[in-house]
């Protein structure tokens, strides 16, 4: 209301010297212009204001067609936006008050009247009105836009500090109408502590203009002693000033939408067998963990990755309802050995990964892990069975530097591959070494990808000599990598990462493809060469490779090979893994017609009673055996033993490693059909084993 508006009054008075003293008084004020416009009765009143354009109702009680309330009534209902201001006689004042009960702005006592009074008392009743009609607004919005028929009201005064709580406010919170009154602290006092410094920060936040509604959820007690979960919404009224004078909305019980949302939060997290955090947790986790080292204070940490050791023999011996019991006895007794700030964390079917936080020595973390072996060790009682378990544990430190949490757990998993390897229940920490090696192997992959492509694998040939007649039998395969910057590398450098990787499938194959190919330029240019047999050994991936046969028959048909000159070798444990289709696919190589042998014989397990029905030729004694055959303890028996049984099975029998006189005499002793070994030959290259056998050797 600036200065220079015009303010519409619209006088209603039947007495005419009284209208005059309020015209008078109204045009003379200074700063406010006004407009006054008289009339008489009630009828011309309800007539002007449908005409609009009336900001304040100046009012007499007593009409020539209304008596008393009934006059400020009819006005009231007609024109609900405009205030009105009573003007009554001191009789009347009992009355004026009632009307301002019901929705007057103000009265006045005619007696009193003054100019600045008066003048006062309309802006103020057109002020109030129209923060009146803004307050009826927002709530109609909100009764519209976010209370449903279940949400309590609230309706605070900020300027008198008290609060209206509707009914159902107050049954949100298990209370009756008349046990909740109208003070803040019937709300602010029940708010969770935890909860209460927020809503405090949204309400004030609101308040000052920085959103444009409050909105915010905490707990609120209950009645029944609990907490409960609601959603508090609200809009301010701001008054001509600018200040805050009321602050109105809803309540919401949001308790159940909450704990679903809390649940399935858990069950992300969780996981479902055991109830600890899952690797998703576990990594957010460990991801905080990292960033606190990181900074100044550099709060330490170890990761430990625990993997059960045999896990898969309770599965398979006991069954998977007892592997599940028992992996829950592990997880509690896991958890009851730790910090609460600590995490444990199942990360795979029988992996565990622990972060210790505070771990400043390698030997705090050794302690944990031994914590973990004696709390392992300890018989588990699961229903039936007594079971007992061990796990291997792998070590990450913080001190390593760690940025990622993925780099923490994989070389805590590598340190625990090391343990593994060294037996069960044991832990390792990882190490520069164990990362030198990590990345070595990596490098190692790629170079073997590369060696395939540009063709640096290259066969050396080793003689396998019949130990009847002492002449050369035939050679055996042996591959070697010419790596263009370093020496030539040997099988051990590099088999175990192409079993890992696969690639031991098209180098095989290259093999295969090579050994064939050599045997027959020899054949071709010796005549001696051409009862000749080659050994070529299988890994266990091409074994089960559905492109075996193919190869196999594809390799002898290109270079018109004989196929009882190609033996394969394979293991034992080649045949073990699955018995079944292991035999089927030795059925079909033997009606190709090639020759199967057994390689590494005795180092395995095997089963004699499948060995007896398995269409192989011959046995291949590992070369530990051989070495040890001159050995007091026993293990020559072994050597006899195992000649005997091929004997009994009708399968020949070959020692590789011979290196020496003595253990070819005893071998010959033993009636041992064929010998490998340095003794004989070393591996040599192409032209170095051709050469070899057009000197047709006789040992
Ligand atoms: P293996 O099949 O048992 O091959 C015999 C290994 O014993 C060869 O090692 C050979 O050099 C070695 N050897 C021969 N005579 C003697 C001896 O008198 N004393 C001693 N101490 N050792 C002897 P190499 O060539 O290093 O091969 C190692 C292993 O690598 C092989 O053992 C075989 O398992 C694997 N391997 C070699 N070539 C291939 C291949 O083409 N494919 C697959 N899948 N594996 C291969
Ligand atoms: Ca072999
Ligand atoms: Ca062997």
């Amino acid at each position: 209301m600036s200065d220079s508006e015009l303010i519409v009054a619209l006088l209603v008075e039947d007495s005419a010297a009284d209208a005059r003293l309020v015209e008078r008084q109204l045009e003379s004020e200074e700063h406010v212009r006004f407009r006054v416009e008289w009339v008489e009765t009630l009828a011309a009143a309800l007539d002007r204001l449908a005409a609009g354009g009336v900001d304040v109702v100046l009012l007499d009680l007593n009409l020539p067609d209304s008596q008393g309330l009934e006059s400020f009534e009819r006005l009231y209902r007609a024109a609900r936006a405009v205030p009105i201001v009573v003007m009554t006689g001191r009789r009347d004042a009992r009355l004026a008050l009632k009307a301002v009960g019901d929705g007057a702005q103000d009265y006045l006592v005619k007696q009193d009247v003054e100019p600045g009074l008066l003048v006062r008392s309309i802006r103020y009743a057109i002020e109030r009105k129209q923060t009146e009609l803004r307050l009826r607004e927002s709530e109609e919005r909100y009764s519209l836009a976010v209370s449903g028929a279940n949400d309590g009201i609230w309706d605070w005064d900020v300027q008198r500090d008290r609060i209206y709580f509707s009914p159902r406010w107050k049954e949100l919170l298990g209370y009756d109408a008349e046990e909740v009154g109208d003070r803040t602290e019937e709300w602010f006092g029940r708010v969770h502590p935890d909860d209460l410094d927020g809503l405090r920060k949204a309400i004030s936040a609101h308040l000052s203009g920085q959103t444009a509604h409050l909105e915010s959820e905490h707990r609120i007690l209950h009645r029944n002693g609990t907490y409960r979960w609601m959603l508090t919404r609200g809009l301010a009224v701001v008054g001509e000033s600018g200040a805050a004078q009321r602050i109105a909305g809803s309540l919401t019980d949001i308790h159940k939408r909450k704990m679903t949302e809390e649940e399935l939060l858990h069950d992300a997290m969780h996981d479902p067998l055991t109830d600890l955090p899952n690797w998703a947790l576990f990594m957010d986790r460990l991801n905080i963990a990292i960033a606190q080292s990181q900074r100044t204070t550099r709060q330490s940490f170890a990761v430990l990755f625990l993997d059960l050791d045999r896990f898969k023999n309770v599965n398979d011996s006991l069954g998977h309802a007892v592997g599940d019991k028992l992996l829950i006895a592990i997880s509690r007794r896991l958890r009851a050995l730790l910090r609460p700030g600590d995490t444990v964390a199942r990360v795979g079917g029988d992996e565990f990964a622990v972060l210790v936080n505070g771990v400043d020595h390698p030997e705090d973390a050794t302690r944990i892990a031994e914590r973990i072996h004696e709390e392992l060790a300890r018989s588990f009682l699961v229903p039936g069975h007594e079971v007992f378990t061990s796990a291997s544990i792998g070590i990450a430190l913080s001190s390593a530097g760690y940025e990622r949490a993925e780099d923490a757990l994989r070389d805590a998993d590598t340190a625990m591959y090391r343990a593994k390897s060294r037996g069960k229940a044991q832990h390792a920490i990882f190490d520069e070494a164990m990362h030198r090696r990590a990345v070595e192997l990596l490098r190692l992959e790629t170079d073997l990808r590369k060696a395939l492509e540009r063709q640096e694998f290259r066969l050396h040939y080793q003689p396998i000599v019949s130990l009847v007649t002492g002449r050369l039998e035939g050679f055996e395969a042996l591959v070697r990598w010419q790596h263009p910057s370093r020496n030539l590398i040997y099988p051990d450098e590099f088999i175990s990462v192409a079993e890992d990787t696969g690639l031991i499938v098209p180098i095989g194959w290259f093999v295969l493809a090579e050994a064939c190919r050599q045997m027959a330029r020899w054949r071709q240019a010796h005549a001696a060469a051409a009862g000749l047999a080659i050994s070529v050994n299988l890994s266990g991936r091409q074994f089960v490779h559905s492109e075996l046969i193919d190869r196999v028959e594809a390799a002898l048909g290109e270079n018109g090979l004989d196929p009882s000159k190609l033996r394969l070798e394979i293991t034992e444990s080649m045949i073990m893994a699955d018995v079944g289709s292991a035999v089927h696919k030795l059925e079909h190589l033997k009606q190709i017609g090639v020759q199967l042998h057994i390689d590494d014989f005795g180092t395995g397990y095997s089963s004699l009673s499948y060995l007896s029905r398995l269409p192989t030729n011959t046995i291949k004694i590992d070369r530990s055996f051989v070495r040890h055959m001159e050995d007091e303890n026993g293990r020559s028996h072994i050597v006899e033993t195992i000649v005997a049984l091929g004997r009994n099975l009708g399968m020949e029998v070959a020692a590789e490693g011979l290196e020496t006189a003595d253990q070819l005499a005893h071998l010959r002793r033993l009636r041992c059909q064929y010998g490998q070994g340095f003794y004989f030959s070393r591996p040599l290259d192409g032209e170095a084993a051709a050469a070899l056998a057009a000197s047709s050797p006789r040992w």
